[in-house]
């Protein structure tokens, strides 16, 4: 089990998350992948300078050459190592955490998340203190890359047939939460034709304006805006843009399950094939994906699982239910501009609302809790429940244990990081899911 990486890479407090922590970590990332170029992109958390140059420092020392692109939007730093040949990428990041916490993002060639076993084989050097070091005269050379946004940015204006969005002209309220989304998203939205009214679209590491995590709480501000301008739409991102949220032209919150069956039901329109999607979503997803005639593929939850798949399978799209929603014809990472940009063309392209569209979604209800419980009890408990439950309904154990019934499941999963099982349950209705969620909740507790 990893000791520090996550689902997708490292984060922490600067007790935890040193300058000669990072070093070290990035040495021995810098050896696991065998030197080569490695794009080093930040948000603007106000420890992000005193980071990256500890990382620079640790790739240097284990062979790497290091092509800073400076503050950019973690989707920008994924698009770009695979356009640009890297070896690797790190962002210094800690996504929608507070202020005080940051993070190591690491990627491979192919621009994909490393995931928390490949993360294991790292830690493996970063114990052993096993690294790789340059000789004095072969250290490679930190060199400064300027076109990043720019040509993140062409490839989005790509994607989208701008006409239909010329001709609608809609309102659209933003709010880049002081994070990243603030360097592409206001100009986009502008130059595909948005009356666009900004929140928070100054990049500010303290987050004066909102917590960085796009929740209905901290997003009150953006859909008060939406419902006092009567815009069309609102949309939110999250610290480092690849999560999006939208808010419909009533102000009404949209889950990320809905958006994402939405930009499901977007892509396979566009083309016919696979959908990747995490075992903790909505089975409104399962039902768009069926009824536009793709095949569905459930993966472990975390970005990086998502992307390896979608790679494996040359998929049309894959996302899970936070917001996350990655187009593999554009790059192997979530990207929450070219989500929100789908949207928009979606909406100007029918001529209808955001609240109509999702209506059409097939509408699931859901519950979810927790039991704590100590974590070395964690996978004796999985695997009593899956004994226990196996007869009630189609289980799956990708990712703690998925029990499937005809139109309804629940999940129960260890949580990473705290003492907890986190139990999950989505139905027809309100209360068969309430009562799902209350027969298994019991059933986990009999077993601790
Ligand atoms: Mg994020």
């Amino acid at each position: 089990m990893a000791k520090y990486f996550g689902t997708y890479g490292i984060r922490g407090k600067l007790d935890t998350l040193t300058p000669g922590f990072t070093l070290r970590m990035c040495s021995a990332f810098g050896t696991y992948i065998r030197g080569g170029r490695v794009l080093v992109g930040r948000d603007a958390r106000l420890s992000g300078t005193m980071l990256e140059h500890a990382a620079v420092a640790g790739l240097l020392s284990a062979g790497c050459e290091v092509l800073g692109l400076g503050i950019v939007p973690l989707p920008t730093l994924e698009f770009e190592i695979k356009r640009l040949s890297a070896a690797g990428g790190l962002m210094i990041t800690a996504s929608h955490n507070p202020p005080d916490w940051n993070g190591l993002k690491f990627a491979d060639k192919d621009g994909i998340g490393i995931s928390r076993e490949e993360g294991e084989r790292i830690e493996r050097i970063f114990e052993k203190g096993d690294f790789n070091t340059a000789e004095w005269n072969k250290l490679g050379k930190v060199e400064h890359y300027s076109l990043a946004l720019e040509e993140h940015a062409d490839a989005l204006r790509k994607c989208i047939e701008k006409r239909h969005i010329l001709k609608e002209a809609p309102k659209v309220v933003l709010d880049c939460g002081n994070g990243t989304a603030s360097l592409i998203a206001p100009k986009l939205f502008k130059e595909f034709g948005c009356r666009i009214t900004t929140l928070n679209a100054q990049l500010d590491g303290s987050f004066p304006g909102r917590n960085s995590e796009p929740t209905p709480q901290n997003l009150k501000g953006l859909m008060d805006a939406v419902v006092a301008l009567n815009a069309d739409m609102g949309v939110a991102w999250d610290g480092d843009a690849d999560r999006v949220i939208f808010i419909d032209e009533k102000g009404g919150y949209i889950y990320g399950d809905k958006s994402f069956a939405l930009c499901v039901d977007i892509a396979l329109r566009e083309r016919k094939g696979y959908v990747v999607t995490t075992v903790a979503t909505s089975n409104a997803v399962a039902d768009v994906t069926k009824e536009r005639g793709g095949l569905i593929e459930y993966v472990k939850v975390g970005g990086p699982y998502l992307s390896r798949r979608a790679k494996e399978l040359n998929a049309v799209i894959a996302g899970e239910e936070a917001g996350g929603v990655l187009w593999p014809a554009v790059h192997l990472g979530k990207d929450g501009f070219l989500t929100a940009f789908k949207v928009l063309e979606r909406i100007c392209k029918d001529g209808r609302s955001l609240s109509s569209l999702i209506a059409d979604m097939p509408a699931y209800y859901n519950a979810k809790t927790k039991v704590e419980c100590p974590a070395e009890k964690k996978l004796a408990i999985l695997r009593k429940f899956k004994e226990k439950v196996r007869r009630d309904g189609r289980i799956n154990d990708l990712d703690g244990m998925r029990v499937d019934f005809e139109d309804s499941w629940v999940i129960v999963r260890a949580s990473g990081t705290e003492n907890l099982m986190r139990i999950f349950a989505e139905a027809k209705s309100q209360k068969k899911a309430d009562k799902i969620l209350r027969k298994y909740k019991r059933i986990v507790e009999t077993l601790r």
